[in-house]
């Protein structure tokens, strides 16, 4: 299997310090004067996404292009998978164009991995169904340690949506690698037992305050209206008893902070107040998006860092 990047679970604790040491080498901290390297010159990526995404899919472009490689982006709507291509089929005939790797998204869990069998293109997975986001993780690992000195010992409440998030399958296998407690809080039809052997010390709990309470960390999760079969929540009583509010932080220390991978529905699972707050380090987690996604690229298209 070529080498690429298909989730976290089976990355060891050096293997992602590694990924988030070199991504804080390309921090940009707010400022917009990043030098383009050339690093990637004469690679090509392809972005194939067949699930909508804006964070995602634009940040592995800048970070490609950051690092001067050539890069194509494809949206499933726009491409021959409508016409009634199959998957293997829409991946070979990208793989014969010779690119360096294919960054790939779509609906099905394990897509990236069976794919990643067939291919010698190396496939980073960019979100597959409700299994892995693995740079996600990473940009909010990277984000977190923008705050807080340690991984180890933190206190991180995951909150909402969980049993189809592939943010918070990822986060688990990351933050419990690195000895962190992890409350996992959301209404009992998206967060069944099964959930607490993700990790071991994952704790579960249907009460927010409960999961916020000595939070240093509060991440919320949108719900994923996509994945759902059953008849949604009403976004006011969801909001009510899972929506994180202005209250809810006055609960929890001055140094807890707030995280959302986006994109946030405002009054759903968040109010405006909290999501604009100071406390709010969401647009941190888009930003360590780029400086964690040239990371991965710089490994798996095969320039490694010394
Ligand atoms: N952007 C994240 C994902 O693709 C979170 C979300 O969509 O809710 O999984």
């Amino acid at each position: 299997m070529a080498p690429g990047l298909l989730g976290i679970e089976g990355l060891d604790r050096a293997e992602i310090e590694s990924y988030l040491h070199r991504a804080k080498a390309f921090q940009s901290h707010g400022a917009s004067n990043f030098k383009k390297l050339d690093t990637l010159r004469g690679k090509l990526l392809v972005n194939l996404f067949f699930e909508n995404s804006t964070r995602t899919r634009t940040s592995f472009e800048i970070a490609a292009k950051r690092l001067g490689a050539d890069t194509i982006s494809i949206a499933a709507s726009g491409s021959s998978v409508t016409k009634g291509e199959s998957l293997v089929d829409t991946l070979n005939t990208l793989a014969a164009m010779r690119p360096h790797a294919i960054v790939m998204r779509h609906s099905a869990s394990g897509a990236p991995h069976f794919l990643a069998r067939h291919l010698e293109t190396p496939i980073i997975n960019a979100g597959d169904g409700m299994h892995e986001h693995p740079t996600q993780a990473l940009l909010d690992a990277l984000t977190i340690l923008d705050h807080k000195p340690a991984l180890e010992g933190l206190r991180v409440a995951i909150i909402g949506d969980i049993i189809h998030s592939r943010v918070a399958r990822s986060n688990v296998h990351l933050l419990s690698k690195f000895g962190a407690q992890i409350v996992l809080c959301g209404p009992a039809p998206m967060l069944p037992p099964d959930l607490a052997k993700l990790a071991p010390g994952v704790v579960l709990t249907h009460d927010i305050r409960e999961a916020i309470d000595g939070a240093d960390v509060i991440m919320m999760l949108r719900v994923q209206l996509e994945r759902q079969h059953e008849t949604p929540f009403p976004p006011g009583d969801y909001f009510r008893f899972y929506g994180l509010r202005p209250e809810h932080l006055t609960l929890t220390r001055q140094d807890t902070i707030v995280m959302h991978p986006g994109p946030i529905n405002r009054g759903r699972e968040i109010s405006s107040e909290v999501a604009d707050s100071k406390r709010s380090v969401i647009l941190n987690q888009v930003e360590n998006g780029v400086a964690v996604r040239m990371a991965v690229l710089e490994k798996v298209m095969g320039v490694q860092a010394a």
